[in-house]
């Protein structure tokens, strides 16, 4: 069968549904098809999602999808130092991801979009960086799709990106995550999202997200490894002094594993007629890997490009998509992009592994810029107890809502 239509999305996670729904809201012929026949399913993700971002964005979290609210997070380091941040930015909430990617996928279907699940594309026919034509295999039958723009929101693994030549993700910019979503956790914080960070996490974190008062999804995920850290994941649940008497009576009622991109949004989101979206362009919160509404906001924008270059006759408007990208979230987007190069840099550098974690973990909680590098470079020099001394004092000449002891 043959199917013409203005914008194909491939894709029908954050990022392709944002887009699904802006292209749809301008009149424009829209399908959106994913390979998963429940859209949103397994879920592959820690279910955080910042309070902040979707209010600036206008992005609706539907009630449905919270499971709840975050009064903050702290950070551990190397077991010994607790830092506690409640600055609006380290606000969260727990949502039910499978919840919210159907959302996200209702809100695109009722502005007029066609979604097909269940629907994989295998293969396209590319002329020059232009793609004429996609193959889309969909319950034993092949669709032949005819776009007129694509929006390849195919993920971490884009096969879009492959098959345009597009540069893939190098290891050590892939988040390999191993967790569960866990109940009858006995929570030692149990509004708060705790993250722990030392040479058992290596270069990555441990993580215990809350979901209600007593489960909570607990994960590790690291850097540059090739495979999911299991091993590392059962030691930190049973051994780790912090989490083992967190989880010790508790159950695993779903595996939560997947991969994430730290990259930093990838250049050249735009081949041809296709534009990349979310994880497919690298287009998440660095430092920790959030994309889920990182991605839905680049879709939409992705979306309303489509929909003005179709609309202008005017294929060159499709260039202007890495600009608005920019010229909007840009500015959060190379905050995260700094502070997680700064966070590699002193990872890998030579300094004493808990030295390492503990400014990591500094950086991380965004309580010291990457920027203050003289201040970060005096901590290299420092033992534990005058970093905690300089960073208190920091916290309170700029009135943060914050607090650094040790454990
Ligand atoms: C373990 C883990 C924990 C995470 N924790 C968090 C977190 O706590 N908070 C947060 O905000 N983010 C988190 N992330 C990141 C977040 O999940 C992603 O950034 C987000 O899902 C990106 O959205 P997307 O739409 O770009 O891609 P995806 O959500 O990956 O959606 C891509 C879609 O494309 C479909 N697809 C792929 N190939 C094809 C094909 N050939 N044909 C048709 N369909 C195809 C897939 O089935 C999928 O539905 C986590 C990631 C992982 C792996």
């Amino acid at each position: 069968m043959k199917l013409e239509c203005d914008v194909l999305v491939v894709g029908a996670g954050p990022g392709g549904s944002g887009a699904a729904k802006a292209a749809a809201e301008q009149g424009l012929k829209t399908i959106c098809i994913d390979k998963k026949p429940v859209i949103g399913m397994p879920v592959e993700c820690g279910e955080a999602v910042g309070q902040s971002l979707p209010k600036e964005f206008n992005i609706n979290i539907a009630p449905e999808a919270i499971s709840m609210k975050h009064d903050g997070t702290v950070f551990y380091a190397n077991q010994k130092v607790k830092i506690d941040n409640c600055t609006d930015v380290w606000k969260s909430m727990s949502v039910n991801r499978h919840l919210l990617d159907k959302s996200f996928a209702s809100e695109a279907v009722k502005s007029g979009a066609k979604l097909i699940v269940d629907a994989e594309f295998i293969d396209a026919e590319v002329d020059n960086g232009q793609v004429l034509s996609l193959t889309v295999s969909h319950r034993n039958n092949n669709l032949i799709v005819i776009p007129k723009v694509v929006v390849a929101a195919d993920g971490v693994k884009s096969k879009m990106a492959e098959l345009l030549g597009r540069r893939s993700f190098k290891d050590i910019e892939i988040g390999t995550v191993a967790g569960y979503e866990m109940v009858n956790v006995d929570l030692a914080e149990p509004t708060k999202i705790q993250m722990f960070f030392e040479d058992m996490c290596g270069m990555g974190y441990g993580y215990i997200i809350p979901k209600s008062k007593n489960s909570a999804n607990i994960g590790l995920g690291s850097l540059g490894i090739k495979q999911t850290p299991w091993k590392v994941f059962d030691e930190f649940l049973e051994e780790h002094p912090i989490v083992a008497p967190q989880a010790k009576n508790a159950s695993i009622i779903e595996v939560k594993t997947g991969q994430a991109p730290i990259s930093g949004p990838l250049s050249a989101p735009v081949i041809g007629n296709t534009l990349f979206v979310g994880d497919a362009a690298g287009q998440n919160l660095s430092h920790v890997g959030e994309g889920a509404v990182p991605s839905q906001i680049c879709g939409r924008i992705a979306g309303s490009v489509a929909a003005e270059s179709i609309k202008s006759n005017n294929s060159s408007h499709l260039n202007e998509y890495p600009t608005i990208i920019k010229e909007t979230i840009g500015p959060l987007f190379n905050h995260c992009d700094r502070v997680r190069e700064k966070i590699i840099e002193i990872w890998t550098s030579s300094l004493p592994t808990e030295k390492r974690y503990l400014i990591g973990s500094i950086l991380v909680s965004e309580i010291i810029p990457p920027e203050l590098t003289k201040l970060l470079s005096n901590f290299e020099k420092i033992d534990d107890d005058k970093i905690i001394e300089e960073v208190s004092e920091f916290i309170k000449s700029q009135k943060l809502e914050a607090d650094i002891n040790k454990v």
